[in-house]
């Protein structure tokens, strides 16, 4: 049975909203891509690029903070931002969409 793949099962959040984004088909990138709901948000992100601004304004690109990059320690693909705390705000918890390894950023202040 083959195994279904892991870029159809993730839920990565935006990083500046916290809120989950949704599937999205670019033309300019293979696979999937999720885009965040909120208007007037540009934040995206792809399994094979990880998080980008999906804008080519460079006065929109200058006006938002730089996409984060985490990047898997083991096959070193870009991980989502799989969870936040409101009640710790520096807490991130990352995942690779190719192997599932988590880490923890940020810190629990
Ligand atoms: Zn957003
Ligand atoms: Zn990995």
């Amino acid at each position: 049975m083959p195994a279904i793949a892991p870029a159809n099962r993730i839920h990565p959040l935006c990083y500046e909203h916290h809120s989950e984004m949704t599937p999205r088909k670019f033309p300019a990138s293979e696979g999937m891509s999720y885009a965040c709901q909120e208007l007037d948000c540009f934040v995206s992100y792809s399994g094979s690029d990880g998080y980008f601004l999906n804008t080519q304004d460079p006065f929109v690109i200058k006006g938002c903070p730089i996409p984060p990059h985490q990047y898997c320690a083991h096959d070193r693909y870009p991980m989502y931002l799989l969870e936040v705390q409101l009640e710790h705000p520096n807490f991130r918890l990352w995942r690779c969409p190719h192997c599932n390894m988590s880490r923890l950023g940020g810190q629990l202040t």
